[in-house]
C-alpha cells in the first residue's frame, strides 16, 4: 500500500516507529508535513498540493497532528477523507476528542464513568460552579488543554473561587472537576487500535505532582487492567468513533473513570514500559481497514 502521514516532525520516535513497521509489511510511508499541505478546496476533484507538485492518491492516511495545528490539520485531513483515502482515525472522530468538554458529554450519554465535571464559562458565582462537583479540592482544566498544561488542582475554595474567576475574566472556557485523590498521581492509558486493547500502562506522575503525564515528568510501566477498564477503554474509543486511542483512566473509588481520549496517542512510552508492538498493530489495521475500502464516516452526531 501507499500511505501518507500527516505530521510535522518525521524525527519523533512516535513517526519513526510507523515509518519502520509500515516498510517492514511492504509499504511506502510518505510523511508529509501538515502546515506545508495547500489546496483548492472548491475543486471538484479534490487535490493536495505539497512541495509544488500534486499529491498521489494513498490508500491510507495516518493523521498525527499536534494540538497546536488541530484546525489547520484536520482540513487537510478532510481533503484526503473528500479523495475517499482511508484516515486511520477520521478528521471528525478527532476533533469530538480534542475538545473535553464535547469528549465528555458524548461519554456521559453513553453511560460511561467519568469525574463528576461542571462547565463554565463566565459563572456568576464561581462557588456554584466549584459546589456542583463537591467543592473543593477541584481540578479545573483548560478545555483544549495537553500534556498536563493547563491542568490545575485547587486545594482550598478560596483558590478554587479565585481561579475560577480568573479564567472567567480572560474569557477562557474551562472545566472544574472533581478531583480523584485516591489515584495518587497515577492514571492508566489502554491503547486501542482496531476495537482491542494493544498495550496499557500505569502513569505515576512525579513526587509532589498530581499530573501523571510524562511530559511532565512521570514515569510509565505496563499495567494489567481489569476486564471491566478493557471494556471501557474500548467502548469510549468507539463512542468518539476512532479508531486508534489512548483512554485514559483514573482508578476511583467508585470503579474506572475516563478523564481523556487522545487521538494522537505517542508510543514511545507505552512501547517502551510494555514491548508491545503498537506501531505494527496500527499498521495491521490499516491493511485490513483500506483494503475493504472502508472509507465511510460512521454518522455519530455530536
Ligand atoms: P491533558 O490533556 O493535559 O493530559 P488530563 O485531563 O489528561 O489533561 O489531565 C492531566 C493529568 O492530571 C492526568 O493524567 C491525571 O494524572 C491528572 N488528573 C486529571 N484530572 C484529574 C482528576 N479529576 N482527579 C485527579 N487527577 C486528575
Ligand atoms: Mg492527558
Amino acid at each position: 500500500m501507499r500511505l501518507a502521514m500527516l505530521a510535522r516532525n518525521a524525527g519523533l520516535y512516535s513517526h519513526q516507529r510507523l515509518v519502520e513497521a509500515a516498510q517492514a509489511r511492504g509499504h511506502t510511508l510518505d510523511v508529509i508535513n501538515t502546515l506545508q499541505v495547500h489546496m483548492n478546496i472548491t475543486s471538484n476533484q479534490p487535490l493536495l498540493r505539497y512541495g509544488g507538485k500534486t499529491l498521489p492518491l494513498y490508500d491510507a492516511v495516518i493523521p498525527r497532528i499536534g494540538a497546536s495545528v488541530t484546525h489547520y490539520g484536520l482540513a487537510v485531513l478532510r481533503q484526503f477523507e473528500m479523495q475517499g483515502v482511508f484516515p486511520l482515525n477520521e478528521s471528525v472522530a478527532i476533533g469530538r476528542s480534542r475538545d473535553k468538554l464535547r469528549a465528555l458529554q458524548l461519554l456521559a450519554r453513553a453511560g460511561i464513568g467519568l469525574p463528576v465535571t461542571a462547565f463554565a464559562h463566565k459563572p456568576k458565582n464561581a462557588e456554584s460552579v466549584i459546589n456542583e462537583v463537591g467543592g473543593a479540592p477541584v481540578v479545573i482544566k483548560l478545555v483544549e488543554g495537553t500534556q498536563g498544561m493547563g491542568v490545575i488542582l485547587a486545594e482550598t475554595e478560596a483558590s478554587a473561587k479565585s481561579i475560577v474567576e480568573a479564567f472567567s475574566a480572560a474569557n477562557i472556557n474551562i472545566l472544574v472537576q472533581e478531583y480523584i485523590a485516591e489515584a495518587e498521581g497515577s492514571d492508566v492509558r489502554a491503547l486501542v487500535v482496531g476495537g482491542r486493547v494493544v498495550a496499557a500502562m500505569r502513569r505515576v506522575g512525579r513526587a509532589g505532582e498530581f499530573r501523571s503525564n510524562l511530559h511532565r515528568g512521570g514515569e510509565a510501566e505496563e499495567a494489567h487492567i481489569s476486564d471491566e477498564e478493557r471494556d471501557i477503554a474500548v467502548r469510549a474509543a468507539s463512542v468518539l468513533g476512532l479508531n486508534v486511542a489512548g483512554v485514559d483512566m483514573l482508578r476511583s473509588n467508585r470503579g474506572p473513570v475516563v478523564i481523556e481520549v487522545n487521538s494522537s496517542p505517542g508510543l514511545r512510552g507505552i512501547e517502551r514500559a510494555t514491548n508491545a508492538d503498537v506501531a505494527g498493530e496500527i499498521i495491521g489495521f490499516i491493511e485490513q481497514s483500506a483494503a475493504h475500502g472502508q472509507t465511510e464516516t460512521k454518522g455519530l452526531k455530536g
